[in-house]
């Protein structure tokens, strides 16, 4: 009897939480990261009904990267500058907003974006890091500081974009800055109080010094000739872990070397490990168990920072506990998660900087024509890969892993003449070649060769099961659901829920704004809700990847949550307003041209756009009115707008300098034919 009314109990409250509430407590879901959800209130019969349930508006342009969490009827959401906002999960209201307050000129160091990826939550307590390294705890229901601690260097160029995961009592959070220099570290601190609990460094420091563990010490036997401790050396831990309690391993995916050149990084050779890797770690303390390295000497900024799922695959009539990530080099990787064997890699999408992964050596065959040690070589993918940070995801039920891929091509040169220069991007890798044609067919030829689809991937045969197609690149994570459902938003501003066995449209939105942010979804007394931020920017919008048509990347980004039966979706569309273009009468010298174009490429192609044309979250120097002409040094040297993000380059610039960018700025608004019957003469 006793235990029949157990039984009862327990299926009672296993029912209730089944179909009353479901919630969204981690970043990726589970520690499994699937971001696949069990409900099925929303299906593939009923999606077509989908409508608003609210909105949030954040107040901010620049993308939207977050995963909200959402637990006790709350969701807590992070935003641009590492804003983290509480919301009512069921109206949207704001129950309270923390602004860290991050010093603006800090996102000179930021590759790719003032973004965040979201926030962790445990007991009550909310925890969140910021772009300028901080790591903090909140009060779920207040928004008070906690704690507070200073993650990284501050004379290294370090930036934190990621989601801090939660272990027992530990919080671990790893930081980016690989483009820049630095050297890669993941860290857990007490979830209490801050406190320092271990550091995993990812890359060797200065081989004088003591090593800190001997997975150290054997990865420096890999890294020969240069000096790659005083440049930072990379590997950095960006975005993705996963954890098996039941092995209690923690997998990092860590980053590209820095600089991205190995003949410039490394030019003894070696794999200069744990550079673009899969590496186990004990969560007790930090300590090496494995590794997988997915492209040894790494050249091409190959980061395996990308998303990793954990599942149990049946191969070969075998159930294997597998770790399955698509990083940038372009292959889709089955690991086996206890010990690191590479199971399978196929290519998820067309590369050429290799031929194949031998499976018995588990290493990759690089294809000697796309080298680029004597010349540059157009090679795909590029540094924005065949999959960025975007969340894939994984459905038991279809077998199928959704993967928001991408078909991008970039010319790497070997800089000969590379110097580290602190404070400036430091690539090793001639990466103002690709834009270098004048020739605006070429350029367009570079732009069709560079889109992206949602590719619904079979991890067991490693074959394409259906795609659905993108104009563009750089659309949005995935969230597949038991209800036979994919949602992803789209880099044009669409928001799509597909069938999940054969890739069908079944509902669609236009939410008037790129989406780059994954859905997630929550039951809330019995209503199941799907929502997406909205907000575009990120790596490939800032260096100059179009908008889409008659959008405007600039608007400030939103939350925004559906149910069935909802409103209609009022699509906040400002007018894309350009100032009219103030052209001074500056140098058309093509010596001085020929500088300023090369430094604009150094310093400023990473936020406004290569070739000056910007992607159309920050502004388009072409469009420049006469007040910002007359105030560019001001701007450039003197950090008039450091408040807002444009700090001062005045370590990197010479006055000379900057007006010679400044020059090439007026003299390309000139060739792409930039409003010109409103060119004035005077200055
Ligand atoms: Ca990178």
């Amino acid at each position: 009897m006793k235990n029949f009314v157990f039984i009862f109990i327990a299926a009672f409250f296993l029912t209730q939480c089944g179909q009353s509430n479901a919630e969204w407590t981690k970043h990726g879901l589970t520690f499994a990261e699937e971001r696949f959800s069990q409900l099925t209130d929303i299906n593939e019969n009923n999606v077509s009904s989908m409508g608003l349930a609210w909105s949030f508006d954040t107040n901010t342009n620049r993308g939207h990267e977050t995963t909200p969490i959402v637990v006790n009827k709350t969701m807590f959401i992070t935003a641009p500058w590492s804003v983290v906002y509480a919301l009512d999960a069921i109206t949207g209201e704001l129950k309270w907003s923390y602004d860290p307050k991050v010093d603006r000129s800090w996102a000179r160091n930021a590759c790719c974006d003032v973004v965040n990826r979201g926030a962790a939550y445990q007991d009550g307590k909310v925890y969140s890091a910021t772009i300028d390294g901080r790591l903090h705890a909140l009060d779920a229901e207040t928004g008070e500081l906690l704690w507070e601690t200073l993650t990284i260097d501050k004379d290294r160029p370090y930036t934190i974009t990621g989601a801090p995961r939660i272990i027992g009592n530990k919080i671990i959070i790893g930081n980016g800055g690989a483009e820049l220099g630095v050297r890669g570290y993941i860290t857990a601190y007490d979830i209490n109080n801050g406190d320092e609990l271990w550091r995993f460094y990812t890359v060797p420091g200065d081989p004088s010094l003591p090593f800190e563990s001997d997975a150290i010490a054997a990865a420096a036997e890999t890294w020969s000739g240069g000096k790659w401790w005083e440049y930072g050396g990379g590997g950095t831990v960006w975005d993705s872990m996963a954890f098996d309690p039941e092995l209690n391993l923690l997998y990092i995916g860590t980053g590209n070397g820095s600089p991205w050149n190995r003949y410039q990084r490394s030019p003894g050779g070696g794999d200069n490990l744990y550079l673009s890797s899969i590496v186990a770690i004990n969560p007790d303390n930090g300590e090496y168990v494995w590794h997988y390295q997915t492209t040894p000497g790494d050249s091409w900024d190959y980061t395996a920072t990308q998303h990793m799922i954990l599942a149990e695959l049946n191969i070969d009539g075998e159930n294997r506990k597998v770790i399955m990530q698509a990083p940038k080099n372009g292959f889709f990787y089955v690991l086996d998660r206890t010990n690191g064997e590479l199971i399978s890699a196929k290519n998820f999408v067309p590369i050429n900087w290799a031929t194949h992964v031998d499976i018995e050596t588990g290493r990759p065959v690089e294809n000697i024509a796309t080298n680029y040690f004597e010349n540059p070589a157009l090679v795909t993918p590029g540094p924005l890969g065949g999959h960025n940070w975007q969340p894939m995801s994984y459905s038991s039920d279809t077998g199928l892993v959704y993967i928001p891929a991408q078909e991008t091509v970039f010319v790497y040169g070997n800089d000969t003449n590379f110097e580290y220069t602190k404070g400036a991007w430091n690539t090793g890798s001639n990466i103002e070649l690709t834009y270098l044609p004048k020739d605006p067919n070429i350029l367009a030829m570079i732009d069709q060769a560079t889109f992206g689809y949602l590719l619904a991937w079979d991890p067991v045969s490693q074959k394409e099961v259906w795609r659905a197609q993108y104009k563009r690149p750089w659309s949005g994570g995935v969230l597949s659901t038991a209800g036979n459902l994919v949602f992803q938003g789209t880099s044009d501003g669409r928001f799509i829920a597909y069938r999940a066995n054969d890739g069908s449209s079944l509902w669609e939105v236009e939410l008037g704004q790129g989406i780059i942010a994954p859905p997630i979804t929550y039951k809330i007394d019995g209503v199941q809700y799907v929502a997406v931020q909205a907000g575009y920017g990120g790596a490939y919008p800032l260096v100059g990847g179009l908008p889409a048509e008659n959008k405007n990347p600039a608007q400030n980004g939103r939350m925004i949550v559906f149910k069935l039966n909802g409103e209609k979706v009022d699509v906040p569309v400002k007018d894309i307003i350009v100032s009219s273009p103030y052209l001074p009468n500056l140098s058309d010298d093509a010596v001085i041209l020929a500088k300023g174009e090369y430094e604009y490429h150094q310093h400023c192609q990473f936020c406004h756009g290569a070739g000056v044309i910007s992607g159309g979250v920050l502004p388009d120097l072409r469009h420049l009115d006469e007040e910002s002409h007359k105030t560019f040094l001001g701007t450039v040297l003197g950090g008039m707008h450091a408040s807002t993000g444009m700090a001062s380059f005045k370590d990197l610039l010479t006055i000379e300098q900057a007006e010679n960018i400044q020059a090439y700025i007026v003299n390309q608004a000139k060739l792409t034919g930039v409003n010109t019957s409103e060119v004035s003469s005077e200055q």
